[in-house]
């Protein structure tokens, strides 16, 4: 249920409606806007008769009941698009975000040069992962704690914010102390005790599109986060599983203008996990940008062939360096920027 509030409604008349929600055993989610506030209201069961009762209130414009299962996640409870900052990135704003780095943190060498590589070629944040959930048990699967030191001393090296992934409740500590943004995988996107532990951490969390998750699944798995107090998630569409398998998975673009259109969130894409090949990761890229994703998280290795994970789809430093420029033109085409560095030039 949300509950929108006469414009210029003040606190003296916002703060009795909050308390008599909470009276009720309720929990109110607040959403002030330029012109007015809407109070959300979350929590089962809603009495029936709570319309009537809140209408009353001297403030209240309108009590409506919001039939959709995802209610953080959707527009009803919150107007405006979500925005917030990491580090020098903002996210969700006009400008596209690039966030690139490693599939894995492999070494201190390997993960400094590529952060330097990225950075001076437009990206604002640096991935690498140090717990890596693997098809096979017998391939690498990070450097754990170690990882995490790598990527915090390339923090403070080039400044870039980080994102790594975690896989579990006991790893979300650990994780928290090195961390910008928590990424959870596609493999855990719906591991409910994960999701609510993250969004119990105070961090960003960027929410990976499950292999055969549908998009409501998906923005639940984002309201699992969101009911713990934690407003910050960004989903990221990296493929899902179809019957192709000339690409690793099928990327859906389509998820990118249908997720802005029920979500406030910030819709990011993966092209290297959906391409799973090199050759195919800028067209995606670029395909992304210009269906209005609001990021990108991209895969670079300085030796892609030598890479312990995902030297297939990962691309060297010039390939990087080429291609943002493209992707800051085709942002510039739909009205958005991609700010890159001067001198990075197609
Ligand atoms: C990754 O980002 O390296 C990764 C494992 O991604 P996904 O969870 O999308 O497969
Ligand atoms: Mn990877």
């Amino acid at each position: 249920m949300i509950i929108v509030m006469k414009p210029g409604s003040g606190q003296e008349l916002i703060d009795p409606v909050i308390e008599r929600v909470r009276e009720l055993g309720l929990n109110v989610h607040l959403s002030a806007g330029e012109e007015r506030t809407i109070i959300g209201v979350v929590g089962l069961p809603l009495p029936p008769t709570l319309d009537e009762m809140l209408e009353v209130y001297p403030g209240v414009e309108q009590v409506v009941r919001v039939t959709k299962k995802f209610k953080l996640a959707g527009w009803d409870f919150h107007p405006n698009k979500t925005v917030f900052q990491v580090g020098e990135a903002t996210i969700g704003g006009d400008e596209v975000t690039l966030i690139a780095g490693p599939c894995s943190v492999e070494s201190e060498e390997q993960t400094l040069e590529t952060a330097r590589a990225v950075r001076a070629a437009g990206a604002t944040l640096l991935r690498g992962g140090a717990y890596k959930p693997r098809t096979s048990p017998y391939e690498f699967r990070g450097l754990g704690e170690r990882g995490l030191e790598i990527l915090a001393a390339a923090r403070e090296e080039t400044g870039l914010g980080i994102i790594t992934e975690v896989m579990t409740p006991g790893d979300v500590e650990t994780v928290g102390r090195y961390t910008d943004i928590f990424q959870i995988g596609a493999r855990n996107c719906q591991n409910y005790l994960l999701l609510e532990e993250v969004g119990k951490a105070g961090k960003p969390v960027m929410l990976k599109r499950g292999l055969s998750m549908m998009i409501e699944e998906w923005l639940l798995a984002a309201e699992y986060v969101m009911a713990q107090g934690n407003p910050d998630v960004i989903l990221c569409e990296r493929g899902i599983r179809t019957f192709e398998t000339a690409t690793r998975n099928t990327l859906d673009v389509s998820a990118v203008p249908v997720v802005q259109s029920l979500s406030h969130l910030p819709v990011f894409v993966d092209p290297s996990h959906a391409a799973g090949k090199r050759p195919f990761v800028a067209p995606l890229a670029l395909a992304a940008v210009a269906a209005g994703a609001d990021g990108l998280i991209v895969e670079v290795h300085p030796n892609p062939d030598h890479a312990l994970s995902d030297g297939a789809q990962s691309l060297d430093f010039a390939e990087f360096r080429e291609l943002t420029p493209r992707l800051a033109a085709v942002a510039n085409a739909i009205g958005r920027s991609l700010p890159v560095p001067e001198g990075v030039s197609v």
